[in-house]
Parts: C-alpha cells; structure tokens; sequence
C-alpha cells in the first residue's frame, strides 16, 4: 500500500481537499486502484470516566495508524480490488493543536510502512499583496519549517497562488525549503477546479510518484483537456 499524506500550510481553505481528490484522480487514470481518506481532527475522549493509571496519547497515535491501515484496505471500486494507493487529507492547518496526534501518528507512521509507501505533500499559500505585487515566499518557508520541525518532510510542496509562480519565486522556495525545483508545483487560481489535475499532470507528478513510490505505471493518464 502506498500512502500519499497531504498537509496543510498557512491557512485553511487552500485547497488540500482539491489536490488530494485531484492526486488520486490522476493515479487512477493511470490505472491504479485508489482510495482517499479525510481526517477532521477533532477528539473526544472524557478523562473523568477512565482510569488514572490510562494515559491516551501513545493509545491515540497508535489507533490513527491502525485505524488508517485498516480503512485503507477497504475496496471502494466496483470490481472489490483491494487499493494500492490511499490519498490521506488531513484536515486543519499544520502546527493547531487539534492535529498534534495526527500528525504524530504520520511521524511515527512513514518509518512503519517505510520510505518507499510514504510520501507528504504539503499545500501552502504563496500571497501576492498588492502594495508590492510581488508574490511573497515567507509563510510557505515558515510552514515547511514548522512540518519538519513536527518530523514530517515534504515531498511536494503544492503553493497556492492567484498567479502562476514566477521562476525566481519558484527557485526561492526550493533553496529555502531544501527541495528540488521540481518538488515545487505552482497550483493558481483556475476558473474551474477541474484544471487542477491539469496543472499536476504538466508539473510531471506522475513521473515523481513512479520515481518516490515505485509505483507500476502501465498507462499514462488520458489527455483530459
Ligand atoms: P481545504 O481542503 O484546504 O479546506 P478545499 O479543497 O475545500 O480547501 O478548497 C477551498 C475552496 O477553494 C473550494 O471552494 C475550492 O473549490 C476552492 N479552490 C481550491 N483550489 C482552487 C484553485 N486552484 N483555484 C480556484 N479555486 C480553488
């Protein structure tokens, strides 16, 4: 099984949910069995009803990482074939702390299925403020740094811009981020969602899943213009 985590930067509402349907749209259009996860990090646990001598937190990452191998496995195509591929949104903003254990539970989760079944794509906003124009890499440097901080680092690094990154821009955040350029994938703002595919596709992400996670590619995805 090969588990693509997507993350959040910055703010919330940037589109983690468009890429990650977008990412397993496109791995099924090569032919690939897919599912898709989304986790809303909220938790309800009642300490007054258990005992003292419980203690929750290694019992919570540990269930989010059964708990996410199990679901994974669940056939969600007609034919009953079991995915290989499981999409992972994880919901919030990177550094709340609703999603501590969760991202906690993927630390300790990308050394139990290995490196090769794990990849972490993180979306983050590149703001463009009109009183300079300039499209600003400051919040996407802080975020990643706030990822790896937390033990997680990005494969991808997906910015979320009105405007399509300029070169330059593009070339900062790989420097700063500590990923090669093309692990910085400009997604701006489309007239319709259904582009975003589009955008991956061009930015060579099937050419990086198949390198990343050695996945089996037998066809490529159909023009879908
Ligand atoms: P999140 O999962 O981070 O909360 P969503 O994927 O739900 O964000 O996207 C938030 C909103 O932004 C949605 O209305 C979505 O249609 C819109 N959106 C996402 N990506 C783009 C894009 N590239 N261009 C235009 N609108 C987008």
């Amino acid at each position: 099984m090969k588990y693509i985590l997507v993350t959040g930067g910055v703010i919330s509402g940037i589109g983690k949910g468009i890429i990650a349907s977008s990412v397993g749209t496109i791995l099924k259009s090569c032919g690939l069995h897919v599912t898709a996860i989304k986790i809303d990090p909220y938790i309800n646990i009642d300490a007054g009803t258990f005992s003292p001598y419980e203690h929750v937190v290694p019992h919570i990452t540990d269930a989010i990482q059964e708990w996410v191998m199990r679901q994974a496995k669940v056939s969600v195509d007609d034919d009953g074939i079991e995915p290989e591929v499981c999409v992972i949104e994880l919901g919030g903003t990177v550094g709340d702390i609703e999603s501590m254990p969760f991202i906690e539970a993927f630390r300790q989760f990308q050394f139990k299925v290995k490196r090769e079944n794990f990849c972490n794509i993180h979306v983050s906003l590149v703001p463009q403020p009109n009183s300079t124009g300039e499209q600003k890499t400051k919040p996407t440097q802080n975020s990643v740094r706030e990822l790896r901080g937390l033990g997680l680092s990005p494969d991808l690094i997906v910015c979320r811009c009105s405007t399509p990154l300029d070169t330059a821009v593009k070339e900062k955040i790989s420097m700063f981020c500590h990923v090669e350029p093309e692990q910085v994938i400009c997604i701006h703002d489309v007239s319709s969602i259904y582009r975003v595919p589009l955008l991956l596709e061009d930015q060579g992400i099937v050419d990086y899943f198949c390198g990343r996670l050695n996945l089996l590619i037998e066809m490529r995805p159909r023009t879908m213009l």
